[in-house]
């Protein structure tokens, strides 16, 4: 009998450079310093530069809490709060509609387009005929799900066209390119996690946002300690959302290596995609123009419980992303406003998505047994 397969394993990477982080976490011991220092600052330069276009004056970024306060400070810094409405898709974690609501922001949620994207047809459609009663649409989050970047040639043409500022939800996408450019520093602001799962994870929570404009990182700066302008006095109504130092440190390990993972969790995908090639099953669609960083492989399936099942006898652990859509959840349901032209996809991909197992550190016959596995599962 094979050793079982995980869909996710946030560990490997702590084994595999256990030597890096036992470093890093003992010089934050040895400094004394556990909030705000050295290792978040170099932290934020490291991944601004990450982030950033290289060349091009780069992005400011601020380390915060996790990913959905990045979101939130990250539309507070832009200036999206009660009175506007932002268009985002629900075909997504619960944390970026969360965020929205948390910023005093009214949600508006649309349809995703056949590569699990906000689908620009349909935000056209809720610019058009916004739902009764929404304040105005202010901004758009488009989330770049799964790794894979949206069509952002016609997000943000549709942006510019009404004037409406970007925040994107880069929870998923760390490193994702489009059109060769970094996906994050198209909008105004974007936001990251680093949740132990995502494709770069601390040891805990963390997130961080990054901008092009300065004066919108110092406002995210001084919203995520209390508004302090300076110590002890607040220009702003503020929050605690503080990277920790112990974070920042294991963080700045990681990214180090995360070039390496995103090309490891393509060629696992492009793996998948020659293996599982011509069985009854909806591969990931591919978007011209990106190039994404598979945080997730997802497929599509008519008999989705049904071969997770068979997996799982197989040793092999899948994962749903998301199985009830952000406005059927209880807590959402008949109270958040829907875009003109419905969720018909949305409500269908929630019942038909797979999350095959992927991390940069699946091994080669393990990819093989997934594939193996698939084959039989989908022939009986
Ligand atoms: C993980 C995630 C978040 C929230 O990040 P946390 O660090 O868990 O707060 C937000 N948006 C998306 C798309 C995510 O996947």
């Amino acid at each position: 009998m094979h050793a079982p397969i995980a869909q996710t394993n946030p560990g490997a990477w702590c084994q595999a450079h256990r030597d890096e982080i036992e470093d890093a976490v003992r010089r934050v011991i040895d400094s004394g310093w556990y909030i705000l220092g050295r290792e978040v600052t170099a932290f934020e330069a490291e991944f601004a530069a990450f982030a950033g276009e290289a060349g091009t004056g780069g992005l400011h970024a601020v380390g915060v809490a996790n990913g959905t306060d990045a979101l939130v400070l990250a539309l507070e810094a832009v200036g999206i709060g009660p009175g506007a409405a932002v268009v985002t898709v629900s075909h997504t974690a619960v944390a970026t509609v969360a965020a929205i609501e948390m910023a005093g922001a009214t949600p508006i949620l649309v349809d995703v387009d056949e590569a699990h994207g906000l689908d620009p047809a349909a935000l056209e459609a809720a610019l058009a005929a916004p739902p009764p009663g929404t304040p105005p649409i202010r901004a758009i989050v488009p989330v770049h799900l799964y790794g894979q970047p949206v069509d952002l040639d016609a997000v943000m043409a549709i942006a510019d066209r009404h004037g409406l500022t970007v925040v994107e939800d880069m929870a998923q996408a760390h490193g994702a390119l489009w059109r060769s450019r970094p996906v994050g520093s198209f909008g105004a602001a974007a936001s990251y996690s680093f949740y132990p799962t995502k494709n770069l994870g601390a040891l805990g929570d963390g997130g961080a946002l990054v901008a092009r404009d300065a004066a919108i990182a110092e406002r995210a700066r001084s919203l995520r300690q209390y508004g302090w302008r300076e110590r002890y006095i607040s220009d702003m109504v503020g929050r605690n959302s503080r990277l920790d130092e112990l974070q920042a440190a294991i963080l700045r390990v990681g990214l180090r290596h995360l070039p390496g993972w995103n090309e490891r969790r393509r060629a696992i995908a492009a793996t998948y995609d020659r293996g599982l090639a011509g069985l009854p099953v909806t591969l990931p669609v591919r978007r011209p123009g990106a190039t994404h960083v598979f945080h997730q492989y997802v497929v599509e399936l008519d008999d989705r419980d049904a071969v997770a099942d068979r997996l799982r006898g197989h040793g092999i652990g899948t994962g749903v992303h998301y199985p009830v859509p952000v406005h059927l959840q209880p807590a959402y349901r008949n109270r958040i406003p829907l875009g003109a032209s419905g969720l018909a996809r949305t409500e269908r991909l929630a019942g038909r998505v797979l999350s095959l197992p992927m991390h940069p550190f699946l091994k080669d016959d393990e990819v093989e047994r997934v594939i193996q596995a698939m084959v039989t599962a989908l022939n009986s």
